[in-house]
């Protein structure tokens, strides 16, 4: 594994509260320096407004042909599009503006706490190194059709040696070679297989190595690269002015700041005084001798239309490098309130001062309007991404863990929110005020302490609760199910043993895996075995249980083939210890794949498996989660028997979204039973064709689950991803049986949720299982006015029970500004949240909207936003100019990623199911992985000296060079682009051989050669990958190749192959509809 799955498995020491201490809250070593080496020149676009004034491009569909450079210059002649010096006040510049108030005075009654504490152990545990990866063959993008020699089965249709097509299940006897088992379960014993194999662990691993923090040690990566992100600030820019704050809360200057006169409002950070190079129209690093190519489409045939140069538009990556040059020096302190974070793109080191780290929630604002009228003129939507459990860099400390003792944690007695430092202690001590709600409680006796000459408790410092904004309580047994202390948690793994799974060599692969893995389970104490208890089960069309009772010599089978009332045929035996067990279980993973070799049961079930799993947690009394290794519909005869409805015809129609609807009811009803159990569902599936992810997904999604989808699976091709996936899955962090409640202060309050849980009331999000990756939003509205005095306050607390069965809450406090200045609230956004909220939105609407519907919202309502702005914040200014908000500035080019993507604007080789999958999976996105989901990272690979990253190039076709090899970052795929006329050299680093006609398309994994470039390329690849949720499978794209259409598609600054508009036409569109507003 070179990702992040392998290696010391999630698992930590309690942090007793007594940890904290004395000492310094910073320490540990500082993050890795990766100092980016960037090239002295930035991009040059135009900052400024942009002149539209002339004849714009109708928009709907007809988008143009994307024109080359040459034409767009041209066209651009006569254009008043603002260009020039940057500290010129041309048409649509402003000169850097000197009217923001300085600022950091401003908050130095706020400062942060000054309490030590003792050195947090960083993780001391040695790495361990992956074990061999396994090379991999090419695989069709996201599970389209493969290429043709790929593909194991020349069509959907069942294999030839099936006798009965799986279509017809009721013609004739089963075709199963399984002996047909009795209605009711029975009883057998295995032959003697081959001797147990020795017991079987990791290469160079005895125990399995461990880090110190539960979630703030490093990711169990093996690879040195730095987490997160590698990227870093460049040394030759340190930060001109100190780290960027908002403006006192008070300030709101009447008029609109003047700062917006030409267009944008502060460029903050001494953004502008950085040297910038005459470099037109950068592309990218040039290759000696290379011309770029245009986008080759014929020019367009209204060349009187005027279009705008791409380079004179909002670039993300400038933005993303201009944030990164100036927030990355200086840790991020949360002492401010409504202080914008770093972009998810930095690399930041974050000091918890009194709010949650957005490393755990991001603000799509952090400038809030007082009333609810100014936020509905201004459209723009307040929300909170969560993401509860995340796991932190190893340079910063994770949550602290705070016993109040047996009466629990101290509460507000009417909002019961939990202290936090925005309680408000009077009387001396004897009594506290509550921020959310304003009622005062009384302390307990034996938590009370004395206040200072400032009103402060002089223990304020020690505790965390009340100087910081993320920490854990120890929950009391009043927090408990039943008022009863919980059980560890179990895992239950279900392999579907049907032909195709077989065939597939998926079976093989996962009792082969589970060998090693179970060695990984997530633990607590590393001192300790894991205390989650195992069970297994496969099945087809019938359910086989196994008993591996640790007495036993061999694992005894007990079938269960009447699946419409599901039962679980054994209690004693089925759910063990690992260690207790460890022979019988390895004698009944090396059986498995021997036993179901030559099956000819194509059938499966599905709801039944489900159903088993929750009646064996039910039988012991835990939470747990269920692994479903699946590979077809299940159209056998049981309950959540599903149906083809895959119609490709409705697609476009109001019709369109019955296809992501559930076919029935029975998989929600089935996960309401799933949650009030604590039963989470992970999927991993394995389709040939339509499995309906649409309704299989429906009990992952609804309790924490996840679903992991490999269409067309080969062994050999698709093994590394998989298994990369799987042990992730089976190590993360995670909690059971969790509960979250957000509660705010008067005047907002939480109403709408996104995300994989399950609501049975509008206040508290119940989640079976929460994983260190999932991230829940919430939406925020108005019922009163706020004030600017005193902010919004937001507390979320989750209550879980933690892999060793202990249980927990989790609170993560953010305060935010409020204002009474619609100039305020465009000043303190952030885009990537916002565009986060707004694709969930989105995509959850599609269940009930047609899809037009859905995007013309989408337009509309960003539209609005930058209407209100131009209209309330902006300068006069003629009205062909667009005017757009600095921290906005890049609202356009992300809407339209989301309006083209494959969910909302799908093209011909995108699949239902394909839909479906992404649909879910951005559900539970957090910013970072919805960041480049939508608008990828694409790098050219030029010089890869020292730990530096080449600084990344737009997402378009003109800034490929024909000599260049360029890496695209998908966040779900790592395509590897190479040009036509790339030079030899780069191809003998990358490759090893200098000729592009031996490069072999198929490869997904790099040869490993030993010189600089290669080496450095392929730990560039680790650590992208290790950044991410999910394993990123390399496909290499030679230009002009087939493949390279796929590659294209990611390419979302140019038109799509779908019809989805270009950056620039988009730009024009969005221009055309704010003057229809304003006019
Ligand atoms: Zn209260």
């Amino acid at each position: 594994l070179s990702g992040s799955a392998r290696g010391p498995p999630p698992v930590s020491t309690n942090q007793a509260y007594s940890q904290y201490a004395q000492g310094d809250i910073q320490n540990g070593p500082p993050p890795m320096d990766h100092s980016m080496a960037q090239p002295p020149v930035c991009q040059p676009y135009s900052h400024g407004a942009m002149n539209l004034s002339g004849p714009h491009p109708s928009y709907p569909q007809q988008y143009g042909v994307q024109p080359s450079m040459q034409q767009m210059t041209n066209q651009m002649s006569g254009m008043q599009v603002g260009s020039g010096p940057l500290t010129s006040a041309g048409p649509g510049y402003a000169p850097p503006p000197s009217s923001e108030p300085p600022i950091s005075a401003a908050y130095s009654a706020a400062a942060p706490p000054s309490y030590t504490q003792a050195p947090h152990p960083v993780s001391g545990a040695p790495s361990q190194p992956p074990p061999p990866s396994e090379p991999a063959a090419p695989q069709p993008y996201y599970d389209g059709p493969p290429p043709s020699q790929q593909q194991p089965f020349p069509s959907s249709a069942p294999p030839p040696s099936q006798p009965f097509p799986s279509s017809s299940p009721y013609s004739g006897p089963p075709p199963s070679s399984q002996p047909r088992a009795p209605a009711v379960s029975r009883q057998q014993s295995f032959p003697p297989g081959p001797p147990p194999p020795v017991q079987q662990t990791f290469p160079n691993s005895a125990p399995p190595p461990v880090s110190q923090a539960l979630y703030s040690g490093p990711p169990p990566s093996s690879q040195p690269g730095p987490f997160p992100p590698t990227f870093a600030s460049p040394a030759q820019y340190p930060a001109a002015q100190p780290p960027s704050q908002p403006g006192p809360p008070h300030f709101h200057s009447g008029p609109p700041p003047q700062c917006m006169q030409g267009g944008y409002p502060t460029q903050q950070n001494g953004a502008f005084g950085q040297p910038r190079g005459p470099q037109p129209g950068y592309a990218g690093p040039q290759y000696p001798g290379q011309q770029n190519y245009g986008a080759g489409p014929a020019p367009t045939p209204a060349p009187t239309q005027k279009r705008l140069d791409p380079d004179s538009i909002p670039s993300p990556i400038q933005v993303i490098e201009d944030d990164r040059a100036n927030k990355s020096s200086e840790p991020f302190t949360t002492g401010v309130k409504g202080q914008t974070p770093p972009l998810v793109t930095t690399n930041f080191q974050v000091k918890d001062q009194g709010n949650a780290s957005p490393r755990f929630v991001r603000c799509t604002a952090y400038n809030i309007p007082c009333t609810a009228d100014m936020a509905k003129q201004s459209q723009v939507p307040l929300a909170a991404v969560i993401k509860p459990l995340a796991m932190l860099p190893p340079d910063e400390t994770r949550p602290y863990v705070v016993d109040h003792g047996e009466a629990g944690p101290i509460r507000c007695n009417r909002c019961k929110a939990y202290m936090c430092p925005y309680m408000q202690f009077i009387e001396g001590g004897r009594r506290f005020q509550c921020g959310f709600c304003s009622c005062v409680t009384d302390v307990p006796p034996h938590y009370f302490q004395h206040l200072d000459h400032t009103g402060k408790r002089v223990d304020c410092c020690d505790r965390p609760e009340l100087s910081l904004g993320s920490y854990e309580f120890v929950a009391t047994v009043d927090y408990c199910k039943n008022n009863k202390l919980p059980q560890p948690p179990s895992f239950i793994f279900f392999i579907d043993v049907s032909y195709n799974a077989v065939k597939s060599g998926m079976v093989n692969i996962v009792c082969q895996e589970l060998k090693t893995l179970l060695d990984y389970l997530p633990r607590e104490n590393p001192e300790a075995d894991s205390v989650v208890r195992v069970g297994f089960v496969t099945y087809n069309k019938v359910l086989h249980f196994y008993n591996v009772k640790s007495s036993l010599a061999q694992p005894q089978m007990m079938v269960v083939s009447d699946v419409s009332d599901m039962f679980l045929p054994l209690l004693d035996g089925f759910l063990v210890n690992v260690n207790d067990s460890r022979v019988v279980i390895e004698s009944l993973l090396d059986q498995i794949p021997e036993m179901f070799a030559d099956t000819r049961e194509t059938e499966t079930v599905f709801g039944p498996v489900i159903q088993a799993g929750l009646e064996a947690l039910k039988a012991a009394d835990c939470a747990g989660k269920l692994f479903l290794f699946h590979s077809s519909l299940p159209i056998a005869e049981a309950p959540g028997k599903l149906k083809n409805r895959e119609d490709k015809k409705l697609v476009g129609t109001d019709k369109e979204k019955s296809l992501i609807q559930p076919q029935s009811g029975f998989y929600s009803n089935l996960s309401k039973e799933c949650v009030a159990q604590g039963c989470c569902v992970d999927l991993f599936l394995f389709p040939n064709q339509y499995v309906d992810v649409a309704t299989l997904g429906v009990v992952p999604v609804s309790t924490g689950g996840s679903v992991y989808k490999y269409t067309y699976f080969q062994a050999e091709m698709d093994r590394e991803r998989f298994l990369n996936d799987l042990r992730r899955d089976v190590q993360k962090p995670m909690g059971f049986d969790a509960v979250m409640r957000v509660r705010t202060s008067t005047g907002i309050r939480a109403t709408d949720f996104f995300g994989s849980f399950f609501m049975s009331n509008t206040t508290d999000v119940e989640l079976a299982g929460l994983d260190c990756d999932k991230t829940v939003t919430v939406e925020f509205r108005h019922d009163d006015k706020l004030s600017e005095d005193t902010g919004a306050l937001m507390q979320c607390a989750v209550l879980y029970t933690s892999c060793s069965g202990q249980r927990r809450l989790r609170v993560h406090n953010m305060a935010v500004n409020c204002c009474s200045q619609l100039a305020d609230l465009y000043r303190n956004c952030e885009t990537d949240t916002i565009i986060n909220f707004f694709s969930k939105y989105a995509y959850r609407s599609l269940l009930n909207t047609p899809t037009k519907t859905v995007r013309d919202t989408l337009v509309n309502q960003c539209a609005q936003i930058l209407a209100c702005y131009r209209k309330n914040c902006a300068s006069p200014s003629s009205a062909g100019q667009l005017i757009l908000p600095e921290c906005m500035k890049l609202l356009p080019v992300y809407l339209n990623c989301v309006l083209k993507s494959d969910v909302l604007q799908p093209g011909a080789d995108v699949s239902v199911d394909d839909r479906a999958y992404l649909r879910q999976l951005l559900s539970c996105m957090d910013v970072s992985e919805s960041h480049v989901f939508f608008y990828p990272r694409l790098l050219p690979l030029v010089k890869l000296d020292g730990g530096s990253l080449p600084m990344a190039v737009r997402n378009s076709e003109e800034r490929l060079s024909k000599g260049g090899v360029y890496l695209l970052e998908t966040g779900l795929y790592l395509f590897l682009w190479v040009g036509a006329n790339a030079q030899q050299e780069l191809l003998s680093n990358i490759f090893g051989t200098p000729t592009f006609s031996q490069i072999d398309p198929n490869m997904t994994s790099l040869p490993e050669l030993d010189n600089p470039f290669s080496q450095r390329l392929r730990e560039i690849i680790d650590s992208f990958r290790s950044q991410r949720s999910r394993y990123m499978k390399l496909m290499v794209v030679k230009q002009e190749d087939k493949a390279e259409l796929i590659f294209k598609h990611f390419l979302c600054e140019d038109k799509s192959a779908s019809g989805g508009a270009s950056y620039v036409d988009f730009l024009c569109h969005m221009h055309k509809e704010i003057r229809q507003l304003l006019s």
